[in-house]
């Protein structure tokens, strides 16, 4: 069976010890959702809904996301990610 869906890569909650969001990629729109309550509970179509791990996710150097999307990654590791990408961008 095939799915819209596909897996993208899990992020591991830094304040909730056990807690991960998986991430999921739309293969037609290549919009991210995530499993996480800010995610899930937006009154906005899912296309349209964004939440602290799929910003980040949009917002890392493409490096960065090959390897993200080939293991699972901690919030706080995106958040590093983040702020490479925006040093790098300024230069
Ligand atoms: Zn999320």
């Amino acid at each position: 069976m095939s799915s819209r869906f596909e897996y993208y890569t899990t992020v591991r909650s830094e304040t909730r010890e056990g807690v991960t969001y998986e991430i999921k990629r739309d293969t037609v729109t290549g919009h991210l959702s995530c499993s996480c309550p800010a995610w899930r509970y937006q009154h906005l179509p899912t296309n349209e809904r964004y939440c602290k791990h799929t910003r980040a996710l949009m917002q890392i150097s493409d490096e960065d996301r090959r390897q993200v999307t080939q293991r699972p990654v901690t919030e706080r590791e995106l958040r590093e990610m983040v702020a490479r990408a925006l040093v790098e961008a300024i230069g």
